[in-house]
């Protein structure tokens, strides 16, 4: 897990406690204290399969792992609410995207 130290206030934080805001495909990393911009993460995408869950059956697992083990456990969280969900529902739409384009690609042919 990456650390950081905010500039402006020097507050440490690391990835998963830092404050992201989503700028299109990539995600902006700020600092939760005071706001400021610190850089830019990995996308919406790679940073949902890294996030490591702290409850349920699957705690202390990532969501690439559950997904990998247990895809339904994926959709199941997507219905919930809070970061967590809004990571799942983001692996649920990179999948279908991922699928649509392997379809789209199909039919070109
Ligand atoms: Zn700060």
């Amino acid at each position: 897990m990456k650390n950081y130290k905010c500039q402006k206030c020097d507050a440490s934080f690391n990835e998963q406690t830092a404050e992201h805001q989503e700028a299109g495909k990539h995600i902006k990393i700020v600092c939760p204290v005071c706001g400021f911009y610190i850089g830019f993460a990995q996308t919406a995408d790679e940073l949902g399969k890294n996030y490591v869950i702290e409850f349920g059956k699957h705690s202390g697992k990532t969501l690439g792992e559950i997904e990998a083990s247990e895809p339904g456990y994926i959709a199941f969280l997507a219905r919930g609410r809070g970061k967590v969900a809004r990571y799942c529902q983001k692996r649920l739409e990179s999948k279908n995207t991922n699928r649509n384009r392997q379809l789209a690609g199909k039919n070109q042919k």
